[in-house]
């Protein structure tokens, strides 16, 4: 029987052979006694590529992300992120159940908002109507946008205006590997424009779990705190580690494998006369909009026949996810699936 193509998410990955042995031989203690030597120098790793004092390992991206949003407000503060954000959308309603803060939404280009829109939605602290907008987050790349990517000048004005008004800013990064690589920049290029940065080992690093939180000594002492309050202390997390070692060492510049791959679905899903639309692809992700005719349902189960497994994302659109488990032969077989699609007359 033919392998199944598993274009669901980039978190669908196995550790190679190579990443096992690294898990392997992973020298470990125990993490809550700061013993885990493996961890430590993750936690040192990460942190000094992006030019941070700090780091803390956890175990998922939703943790380091809502860890950092707690550290920075107080209930009653403010938020401002986009509407298609994943701190907002799917994390369970987090930023209010464990920071008791409101957010402001956006209304972005595919997910990224402009220091414009940054300056008009800042509440002024002298009134005490208002609650207070204490902090900014951005997502890079943007998962609901497609997987795209923001411009780094766009960053700095709002870094600028944030500034200004003495608020922070957090940047969920689950997915920044793919917009270096996309972009061709560099983590210090980011590192200086956050306060904390939320970096992902288990999307298309392709470790089994890990996440990191990046930021100053004194926020990190007190991320250390609240990952406790949320029960995210490991012991022996040094395996862990030691795949996410392994993947910043050796699965970064593959990246864009799953670029190019994800460009050549984006040629031909233009091609197709069932597609509507498609979002413009620029990293692994790919968004498209189905016509009425063609029910995500039925596409889906077409596709599963056809031995691809693909996500709905509402009626009509459709997910697919590049990563370092499909192969050029896969990505063949994928298209031909594509092109076998019957729409019902
Ligand atoms: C996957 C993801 C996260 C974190 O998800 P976990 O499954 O908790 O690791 C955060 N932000 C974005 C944009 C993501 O895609």
């Amino acid at each position: 029987m033919p392998q199944m193509i598993d274009v669901r998410s980039d978190t669908v990955t196995r550790p190679t052979p190579a990443m096992l042995e690294a898990m392997l031989q992973a020298q470990v203690g125990d993490d809550v006694f700061g013993e885990d030597e493996t961890v430590n120098e993750l936690q040192r790793k990460a942190a000094d590529l992006f030019g941070k004092e700090a780091a803390l390992f956890c175990p998922t991206g939703t943790m380091s992300n809502q860890i950092g949003i707690k550290i920075h407000t107080q209930p009653g503060d403010e938020v401002i992120c986009d509407e298609l954000a994943h701190i907002y959308l799917y994390e369970g309603g987090g930023i209010a159940a464990n920071s008791g803060s409101s957010v402001r939404l956006l209304q972005g280009q595919h997910g990224r908002f402009t220091a414009a829109q940054v300056r008009e939605n800042i509440n002024r602290r002298d009134d005490s109507h208002l609650p207070w907008t204490r902090l900014v987050a951005i997502e890079n790349t943007v998962n609901k946008g497609g997987g795209c990517c923001w411009d780094l000048s766009e960053i700095e004005r709002i870094r600028a205006v944030c500034k200004e008004h003495d608020i922070a800013m957090h940047l969920d990064g689950a997915r920044l590997f793919n917009a270096l690589v996309a972009r061709n920049e560099a983590p210090r290029d980011h590192g200086p424009l956050f306060e904390t940065i939320s970096i992902c080992l288990s999307k298309g690093l392709g470790a089994p779990a890990g996440s990191l939180l990046l930021g100053s000594r004194a926020l990190i002492s007190r991320a250390h705190r609240q990952r406790k309050l949320l029960g995210g202390g490991m012991r022996q997390a040094g395996y862990l580690a030691a795949a996410g070692l392994f993947a910043l060492e050796h699965n970064v510049q593959r990246l864009q494998e799953d670029h190019r791959k994800a460009r050549a679905l984006e040629a031909e899903l233009r091609s197709l006369p069932y597609v509507s639309s498609v979002l413009p692809v620029e990293t692994n992700i790919v968004i498209f909009k189905l016509h009425e005719q063609l029910p995500a349902e039925l596409f889906l189960q077409q596709l599963q026949h056809q031995q691809v497994r693909a996500l709905s994302m509402g009626r009509q659109t459709i997910r697919f996810v590049f990563h370092l488990n499909v192969s050029d032969a896969q990505l063949e077989a994928l298209l031909a699936a594509l092109r076998g699609i019957r729409v019902p007359a």
